[in-house]
């Protein structure tokens, strides 16, 4: 009777997207660096490393914060290449940490298509290899936000991470964190800490 009890309510817990309790309990048991780069501020490093452990179930490392990695810089501008900063972050991760997320406060951009044009330099919260090992997310879009840039810059993170531990873009339910933001905050207006039944099952197999 105990085992049915809690696994009915894992399964509340799991599948209540606006409810006051968002966290998803998986088991995870790998170790993740957390690099600031640039200037980014210590108390938003530990609601990351937090966040994610409580989500993923992993454990986190803060390393000492490293300078802007300036081969992704773009020519003239204060813009870096993502996936650049990603290759750069292999190197960085160490050895006894299965993954790297780089946390930033510069632009960071992507090259992506949109209604059959590609734009080479579109700015983006952040990018993650799927799977992979690197990931990268950026305060310079989400900033404005005010009070809301931990909560938006948390969801990124977590998006991110998802991409590392392998799910695709989700448009199964606005709420799942997995939608595909397109670089504009109203999807992260209408996410939650959350991850839908068909993201979840695709975590857990
Ligand atoms: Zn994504
Ligand atoms: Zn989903």
């Amino acid at each position: 009777m105990k085992i049915y009890f809690s696994l009915f309510f894992f399964a509340f817990l799991a599948c209540n997207p606006g409810g006051s309790v968002k966290k998803v309990a998986h088991k995870d048991s790998s170790k993740m660096a957390l690099l600031p780069i640039g200037n980014v501020d210590s108390q938003r490093m530990v609601i990351i490393a937090e966040e994610l452990r409580d989500f993923y179930g992993m454990s986190i490392r803060i390393l000492p914060p490293g300078g802007y990695f300036k081969q992704a810089k773009l020519e003239n501008t204060n813009r870096y290449s993502a996936s650049s900063i990603l290759s750069l972050l292999k190197p960085v991760k160490p050895a006894d940490c299965d993954r790297i997320l780089g946390i930033t406060d510069v632009d960071i951009f992507t090259s992506k298509e949109v209604k059959g044009v590609v734009y080479p330099h579109w700015g983006i919260f952040g990018l993650g290899t799927m799977p992979g090992r690197e990931c990268i997310v950026s305060d310079f879009r989400l900033r404005k936000f005010g009070k809301k840039t931990n909560e938006f810059m948390v969801l990124v993170a977590l998006h991110e991470v998802g991409h590392n531990l392998g799910l695709p873009h989700c448009d199964k339910h606005p709420h799942c964190l997995m939608n595909d933001a397109k670089g504009t905050a109203k999807t992260l207006f209408q996410e939650k800490k959350w991850l839908c039944g068909s993201c979840r099952k695709k975590l857990d197999r």
